[in-house]
């Protein structure tokens, strides 16, 4: 029984690998979220990607999701996966993985650059996890934005309601639609 148990567990996590690969995670993200060993899962990601791993650092700052654009992806992003994770049961990679897909849906429907990676996705829930961003309410849409855990919740407006007067008429992914 054992045994088959851990072919099960071993299945599930190469699946999850090739999920995490198709959407173009890095292979950190794998390393951090499988048991798999790492030289499995460079023989996996040349496999699947069809290339070489990117070396290099991961994304480790939270500025970039408060820049404009970048923070209204986030947000979204973070959108769906607090209503996933209030609503399904599902560990907290798979939750992720879930949010990300509807997340390019989403993107993919109005025509929009998903702007956000999986990896940063991915770091972002780490981020709110650990405190070093969180969620407030804007004081006028009522949306949930990313924001530094200091933000003043009482005087809070996010990017949809003041964008910056350089940001122009570009489209924005629609928050209110994933309620
Ligand atoms: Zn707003």
């Amino acid at each position: 029984m054992a045994r088959v148990k851990s072919i099960l567990s071993e299945a599930r996590q190469i699946e999850r690998a090739v999920t995490l690969i198709h959407l173009g995670a890095r292979l950190q993200v794998l390393e951090s979220e499988t048991e798999l060993s790492y030289e499995r899962l460079l023989r996996l990601y040349k496999e699947v990607s069809g290339r070489s791993p990117s070396k290099g650092q991961l994304p480790f700052s939270t500025d970039w999701f408060m820049t404009w654009q970048p923070n209204i992806h986030a947000s979204l992003f973070m959108n769906i996966h607090e209503y996933l994770n209030k609503a399904a049961a599902l560990d907290e990679i798979d939750t992720v993985i879930k949010a990300y897909q509807l997340y390019l849906e989403h993107t993919q429907a109005q025509n929009i650059e998903a702007l956000l990676s999986v990896t940063r996705a991915w770091r972002l829930v780490k981020f709110i996890d650990n405190g070093m961003l969180t969620l407030t309410a804007c004081t006028r849409c009522r949306g949930q934005f990313v924001t530094h855990p200091h933000e003043m919740a009482r005087h809070y407006v996010c990017g949809l309601c003041n964008p910056p007067a350089r940001a122009g008429k570009g489209r924005s992914p629609d928050l209110a639609s994933t309620h």
